[in-house]
């Protein structure tokens, strides 16, 4: 494993983090997940990415993260980065969604609690909130990390704007912004207008999710959509997404990751850590193998540019 400094900070991530949305929750199995978290650590995965509402049903990952962490991984709680966040629908009424300081105090003190832990490594804020103040939200960010429940803050899916406000807000009151978590693959590009640019200038780190657009920048769907594929099984990635279009890509992409010895989930994953301003990318895992075939990409992560030039020529197809 690599670790890579997180902007301008004192923390460095391992360069693949694993993130816990999809696979951990009350409808998945305890033996596998318990197999990839194992897998992941005794990797040199360091980092571990929850939020409230991860499931389903929503809390339910982070309650079997906690008990996994009691049983298996009691003792090593000082080489785990573990991050949550808050910002979409948790719970009823106006308290448990978007932006307040209510909400963000709260569903942390919950998510804690779940988790079996006295503070978490990273707090994000999970979404923009366009009725409350900026000055609020990051308000309770500095807040939470004051009263010690959170060593760092971060923000996620913010747009460039709103992320140097964000930035230059929670730097006044004297807890900086470590990380933006935002989606970024070579399938979803909007960071590269903008977004990048701040993080760099301003010295905050960026951990992409879903780098592998969700399993589509691998080999799975070369031959059509496998029963035990999340195309099959989720609502987050409808089969319908996976167009002729998009097949043809993929196929090109593959045969590229090939001829420089590579899978293609690795080729993806490399392509993102080749900007020195990708911390981490944070990828999910239905299994022990996934991750095994993910973390090679550090084998490679030099691209020519002849290789960037083929892979933008495929993209615009
Ligand atoms: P990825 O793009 O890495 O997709 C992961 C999925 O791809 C796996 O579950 C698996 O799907 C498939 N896969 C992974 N590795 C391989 C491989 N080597 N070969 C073949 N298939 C593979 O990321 P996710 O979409 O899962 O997101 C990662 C994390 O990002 C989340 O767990 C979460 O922590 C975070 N996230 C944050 C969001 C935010 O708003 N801040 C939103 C979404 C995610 P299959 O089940 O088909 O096997």
């Amino acid at each position: 494993m690599q670790y890579r400094r997180c902007g301008r900070s004192g923390l460095k991530l391992s360069a693949l983090s694993l993130g816990l949305w999809h696979n951990f929750g009350g409808v998945d199995v305890e033996e596998n997940f318990r197999a990839i978290l194992h897998t992941a650590f005794d990797n040199g995965i360091t980092h571990f990415d929850l939020a409230n509402n991860y499931g389903p049903p929503p809390g339910s990952a982070e309650t079997n993260f906690g008990k996994i962490l009691r049983e298996d991984f009691a003792g090593y709680r000082d080489e785990l980065i573990i991050s949550s966040k808050a910002g979409y629908t948790m719970w009823d009424g106006p308290y448990g969604d978007w932006g307040s300081k209510k909400y963000l105090v709260s569903s942390l003190d919950q998510s804690l609690k779940r988790m079996g832990l006295d503070y978490v490594d990273i707090f994000y804020h999970h979404r923009p909130d366009p009725e409350t103040p900026l000055e609020e939200t990051m308000a309770a960010l500095d807040l939470i990390v004051r009263q010690g429940k959170a060593l760092y803050v971060g923000i996620s899916n913010y747009p460039a704007d709103q992320t140097a406000e964000a930035v230059k807000i929670l730097r006044s009151l004297g807890t900086p912004c470590l990380i933006h978590q935002p989606k970024y693959s070579m399938f979803v590009r909007w960071v590269e207008d903008g977004l990048m640019d701040v993080l760099g200038n301003e010295g905050v780190g960026c951990i992409p999710f879903s780098p592998l657009a969700q399993g589509m920048l691998t080999d799975k769907y070369l031959h059509g959509i496998p029963q035990d594929s999340r195309a099959a099984r989720a609502n987050f990635l409808k089969p319908d997404m996976i167009t002729d279009e998009r097949l043809k890509q993929i196929n090109q992409l593959n045969d590229l990751a090939q001829q420089r010895g590579q899978t293609l989930a690795q080729m993806a994953l490399a392509w993102l850590l080749k900007d020195d301003r990708v911390t981490s990318v944070l990828i999910g895992a239905s299994r022990p193998a996934q991750l095994l075939d993910s973390m090679k990409c550090l084998d490679n992560i030099a691209f020519s540019a002849d290789e960037l030039a083929q892979i933008e020529n495929i993209l615009q197809q």
